[in-house]
């Protein structure tokens, strides 16, 4: 990926000026910023940015100018970022599982915050991890599932424990002298407050169960960014049924409430321009850009129907729409995006498609193979066309 160091207006006036043959993502610092204090202004608690959602260093470097203090990462790679990218801010290493050498890396790099969801994995961090690193006690969490609904898709399949080894891991967490709290990640791209709702219940029960006055809890990622073009993401109604839902279940014991939003920072702050390579036989559309690159996502929770077409010579495509077979460029079978693609029946070789809301989990999945993958990264002052 090459870096632009210049800025543009909007992403037309890049397009007219290099015609690119490759596809581009198009970055809107002005848009990060403005979620990222809608987030700060909005959650009852700490906000902190779930780094492989998009741990591009424009993205960390505009959501620490925003005032982001917090981070959750998953691997040394991430701790080394934020702690180069952002000297000061908290860091939350909440990948339940790490290697010995992982943990040694993070207690080196005075990481203060881990998640747990089982007694094997508590075992290696009781061994490794001080009870207090620069004077500040160290925080377990334990991160425990539920069985519920609502997310594009179910991270409890991977990873939490389930209410029972919860209570007796916080118990655990406590007696050997740590922080304890509690963490869930629902799931991601969700757009039904019940989910979280129905987790911090659950983490007040296990909190009871326990015996254990929990210091804070994490209600997670899982925020949903713009992707389907009818509805547009209501951030204030799910922080009210967070917060009411706690102050409900908790009472006077009411924890620290912490949120670590990924898709939702970056999703619509990136915008895809990818090209059409050939419309073959009036039929199949290929894309210069597929399921191997910024659209991999596509194959997992289906595409963003926020999608424009431009000619070359940049008017917009305005023909009824007419669903079509859609691949990218590589000579993978698998490169299709799900289902058919909504573009207008006129849609033609060398167009435009443009997609909004492609920042999350698009730079971090795009790959080489093939020899595709040469992705460009624009700065824009807007995203509007
Ligand atoms: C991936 C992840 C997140 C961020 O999820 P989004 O759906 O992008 O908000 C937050 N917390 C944990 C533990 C994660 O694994």
């Amino acid at each position: 990926m090459g870096l632009s160091k210049t800025i543009w207006t909007n992403p037309t006036e890049y397009l007219r000026a290099e015609a690119p043959e490759n596809p581009v993502l198009f970055f809107s610092p002005a848009a990060v910023q403005s979620v990222a204090r809608r987030f700060l202004a909005g959650f009852p608690g700490l906000v902190t940015y779930a780094v492989k959602s998009n741990p591009t260093e424009e993205m960390i470097e505009n959501l620490v100018t925003a005032g982001v203090q917090g981070f959750d990462c998953a691997s040394p790679f991430e701790i080394a970022l934020i702690r180069r990218l952002a000297p000061d801010a908290a860091i939350h290493y909440h990948n339940p599982i790490r290697s010995r050498s992982e943990i040694k890396f993070a207690v080196d790099h005075k990481v203060t915050a881990y998640s747990v969801d089982s007694s094997s994995e508590l075992a290696k961090l009781t061994e490794m991890v001080p009870v207090q690193i620069g004077g500040q006690r160290v925080e377990i969490s334990v991160r425990f599932k539920l069985p519920v609904q609502g997310a594009a898709y179910n991270f409890g399949a991977k990873f939490g424990a389930t209410s029972e080894q919860a209570a007796e891991l916080l118990r655990a967490v406590a007696a050997a002298g740590y922080t304890p709290s509690l963490t869930f990640h629902g799931g991601t791209q969700c757009n039904d407050a019940q989910v979280w709702a129905a987790y911090i219940r659950e983490a007040a029960v296990i909190a009871r169960a326990a015996g254990v006055k929990i210091a804070r809890l994490n209600v997670g990622g899982g925020f949903p960014s713009h992707r389907d073009a009818q509805t547009a993401p209501n951030f204030d109604a799910i922080f009210k049924v967070i917060a009411d839902t706690a102050r409900a279940a908790f009472g006077g014991d009411l924890p620290a409430l912490v949120c670590e939003p990924g898709r939702a920072l970056c999703g619509d702050a990136y915008t895809l321009v990818a090209r059409v390579k050939s419309v073959r036989d009036e039929n199949h559309v290929f894309l210069n850009d597929g399921i191997y690159g910024a659209m991999f996502e596509f194959s997992q929770i289906g595409i963003i129907d926020r999608i424009s077409v431009l000619s070359e010579t940049l008017v917009p495509r305005s023909a009824p729409i007419r669903a079509r077979v859609t691949f990218g460029p590589t000579c993978d079978s698998v490169d299709r995006l799900p289902g058919e693609v909504p573009f207008p029946a006129d849609i033609a070789e060398g167009d435009y498609v443009v997609v909004a809301g492609m920042g999350s989990y698009s730079t971090v999945t795009n790959s080489r193979f093939n020899g595709f993958g040469e992705l460009g990264m624009v700065t824009v002052l807007g995203l509007g066309l």
